[in-house]
């Protein structure tokens, strides 16, 4: 008995040697998307759709080229809540991860915030303008799909509270609520159907722009571009798509 399980225990441990080193190979080879040698041009070997998408974000927002809103696009906002929320650099960003965020609904769909991060100058362009930063608010619906809500912020007078908040506690657990994050006009933006702006850029995301640019102070631009200062993806075509504005 004891032969046998001294035997078993020697063929576990080789076993779990042979998982440890094949991930160690796995780690040592493998290549990961960013912004510099293997950006935005070399998405496509991170995920085919990056490439062969035709609906895929950040765009440049012509404003006189919009339509009016559909009905059923219409965004309500229910972001106020008290919630924890851990401050992290994900490698590409600075992301705040909501424990349990609030809700936003579209034609009787709900969608929850699940985290934001920001972008060093805005992914998306407003009649080919970039902002100094955007905060994108990924919101997942009971189905997993996804609504992101764009928040744009200028260099300007006034410092902004929630983003002097995330500077301050990268790598911290916070109590924050994410509605102090938006504009106070929530009433007036852009939507357009589109795809997350980072590998595997898959598509059918909800985009909300909204259209009132907050100021942020030119420490915290500073300081947000500290940590990343060219994480954004060159703005992609149109194609067929058309923006809707409300
Ligand atoms: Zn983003």
């Amino acid at each position: 008995m004891k032969t046998l399980f001294l035997a078993l225990s020697i063929v576990s441990l080789l076993v779990a040697d042979a998982y440890a080193s094949e991930a160690k190979h796995e780690a040592s080879h493998e290549v990961h998307w960013n912004y510099d040698a293997h950006g935005p041009a070399h998405w496509g070997e991170f995920g085919e759709t990056c490439q062969a998408g035709k609906a895929q974000s950040p765009i440049n927002i012509i404003t006189k080229e919009t339509r009016g809103i559909d009905q059923t696009d219409i965004l309500t906002l229910r972001e106020s809540v008290k919630t924890k929320a851990s401050i992290a650099d994900n490698g590409h960003a600075i992301q705040v991860n909501i424990d349990n965020g609030g809700k936003v609904n579209v034609d009787g769909v709900d969608y929850t915030l699940v985290q934001f991060h920001f972008h060093g100058l805005s992914e998306e362009q407003i009649n080919g303008k970039h902002s100094d930063l955007v905060a994108h608010m990924v919101h997942k619906s009971a189905f997993g799909s996804l609504l992101v809500i764009a928040v744009l912020f200028d260099e300007g007078k006034t410092s902004h509270p929630m983003v002097q908040t995330v500077i301050g506690n990268v790598g911290k657990t916070v109590e924050i609520n994410p509605a102090t994050l938006l504009p106070k006009d929530i009433e007036h933006y852009y939507h357009f159907m589109g795809s997350l702006t980072t590998p595997p850029c898959s598509e059918n995301v909800k985009w909300y722009v909204l259209k009132e640019v907050q100021s942020v102070s030119k420490e915290q631009v500073t300081a947000l571009r500290k940590f990343y200062d060219h994480n954004y993806r060159p703005v992609q075509p149109l194609n067929t798509r058309v923006v809707e504005s409300k």
